[in-house]
């Protein structure tokens, strides 16, 4: 889309103008429209493109200032460029530039606009206009807005709805990488279903959330111990712990603030911990056996964040802000120290589409080529592990956001055309469905220019992640393998060995 900008600011001075420095505003207003806003624009862009002022009067202790512009050295960029220029040329007059009071301030978008755009709840939009090919937003910004690039994040936000809109609700690009054998399933059942009716799960009191008995936290574990041995330990992770909770500053530096918030569970602290203050609460709830929520909501601040999302955000102010040696790259971690929790309400499924759920994250950072490196080895070995020890019907595809597709960020040989994820696929008989289990991700610089985070060797650093999904390797796993653990793999059935019974019922 083609933006236009104007903008009206009104100057309060330290005190009038004398008629001498009148002709030599009019000169430095003449200067800045040839020169000064053309300085770093290429020479084939024309004039209408340019910022520009196209009136300034004074008047007593202040001035009045109306620029405009195309793309280039923005209606804002040149008024603060000019400021600065007026400053000096003031100065000699020992007269000072007291504040900016934004009047006016217009963006013009013009180009193609699909229909369902919404825009009435921008930030600092005053208005909206939308007709044949324009959009039109009127804002009420301060200088401090101005100087923060308020105009530019908006016009990037509004071409990147457009972009959204336009595509609509087609799927991301999807291409096939592998495909296992087939193999032959006798089980046909939804394995959540004869989990619970052979006990081994029971629902639990939140939404989407199971309590695991001791076969399926067996199972859980043997996953885990083949990951370790298979995965972990050959390609040289190693455990950290990572953070449950997250709060903004993370999901800011991550990029999850730009649109985690549907699915977000959220946290917050009480005002005060004083038992005096809450003693209101608890005999509520002695009095009427309920928990009073209302009541609650008003003695809690924030939400200050929420629980973990994705767990390779938590772990990355522990390098923010530093520069790594060289030395140690490839560096490559892992954490399976806590739960993950989603809102995915409707959606929720079995064991495999739940509100909190086990995943073992890895995590690895290096050089462009290292980055890639870990991926594919990472793809060899899962390959194996699926292929040879599960023996799983399983697939895997190259999933592309959208904008990336669009973008061409797909197929070709160099690394950066390896940014992007790789989903791996189970096949579910007793529905014909595919279960994404797991996935591996190339992040490109995404996290460390996100948290801050260099290189000794002043070159790009990128990093990768792989997030194992607990239930869903023993959702895909059961799935095709029934519960017959005689006829299981031999390494599962072994690593599984006698499940053990604990509770009985009368
Ligand atoms: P889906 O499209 O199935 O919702 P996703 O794209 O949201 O998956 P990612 O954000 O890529 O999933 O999460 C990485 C991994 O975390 C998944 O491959 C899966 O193993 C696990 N996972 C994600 N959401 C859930 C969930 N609600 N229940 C269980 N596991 C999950
Ligand atoms: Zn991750
Ligand atoms: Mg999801």
């Amino acid at each position: 889309m083609q933006p236009r900008f104007s903008l009206t600011a009104d100057l309060v001075l330290s005190r009038e103008v004398p008629e001498a420095a009148l002709p030599e505003i009019d000169r430095a207003v003449q200067e800045a429209n040839t020169t000064l806003f053309r300085r770093g624009v290429p020479r084939e862009v024309p004039d209408r493109e340019v910022g520009r002022i196209t009136s300034c009067t004074v008047s007593g202790p202040g001035m009045t200032i109306t620029l405009e512009s195309g793309g280039y050295t923005r209606a804002h960029d040149a008024l603060f460029r000019f400021r600065k220029h007026l400053a000096g040329l003031l100065g000699r007059h020992r007269i000072g530039i007291r504040e900016i009071e934004v009047r006016d301030y217009l963006i013009e978008l013009q180009g193609e606009i699909p229909e369902d755009l919404r825009l009435s709840t921008l930030p600092f939009v005053r208005e909206v206009g939308i007709g044949e090919g324009r959009i039109t937003l009127a804002l009420s910004v301060s200088a401090a807005d101005l100087e923060n690039r308020v105009p530019d994040r908006l016009v990037r936000l509004v071409e990147e709805k457009a972009e959204a809109a336009a595509y609509g609700g087609k799927a991301e690009h999807w291409e096939l990488l592998y495909e296992s054998p087939k193999r032959e399933s006798r089980f046909r059942e939804d394995p959540t279903a004869e989990m619970i009716r052979r006990g081994w799960i029971k629902h639990a009191l939140s939404r989407g959330q199971w309590i695991h008995g001791a076969q399926s936290t067996r199972l859980f574990r043997t996953f885990e111990s083949l990951v370790v041995q298979e995965i972990i330990g050959p390609l040289g992770f190693t455990e950290m712990i990572f953070p449950k909770l997250v709060p903004w500053e993370v999901w800011m530096k991550s990029g999850h603030a730009k649109g985690v918030y549907p699915e977000i569970y959220y946290v917050s602290t009480p005002k005060t911990r004083d038992p005096a203050y809450w003693e209101e609460v608890a005999d509520h709830f002695k009095v009427t056996g309920e928990v009073p929520v209302n009541l609650i909501r008003d003695k809690v601040d924030g939400p200050i964040g929420g629980l973990c999302y994705a767990q390779c955000p938590s772990f990355w102010p522990f390098i923010g802000g530093t520069t790594l040696a060289n030395d140690c790259l490839p560096a490559r971690i892992f954490d399976r120290s806590g739960t993950s929790h989603r809102y995915e309400s409707g959606g929720i499924h079995g064991i495999e589409r739940v509100d909190e759920f086990h995943r073992i994250e890895l995590l690895w950072i290096g050089t462009p080529e290292q980055t890639v490196e870990t991926a594919d080895l990472l793809h060899e070995r899962y390959r194996h592990l699926f292929d040879e020890v599960l023996e799983l019907e399983w697939r895997s595809a190259r999933v592309t956001p959208w904008f990336m597709a669009q973008e061409g960020i797909i197929g070709g040989e160099g690394t950066s055309e390896r940014i992007g994820t790789t989903d791996y696929e189970a096949c579910l008989p007793y529905s014909g469905d595919w279960l994404e289990f797991q996935n591996v991700s190339v992040n490109g610089d995404k996290y460390p220019r996100g948290f801050n985070v260099k290189v000794q060797s002043g070159g790009d650093l990128w990093s990768g992640c792989s997030g194992i999904g607990l239930e869903r390797w023993t959702a895909a796993f059961l799935a095709q393998k029934g519960f017959d653990v005689d006829a299981w793999p031999a390494e599962i059935r072994r690593r599984f060995g006698d499940a053990p019974e604990i509770f009985r019922f009368v």
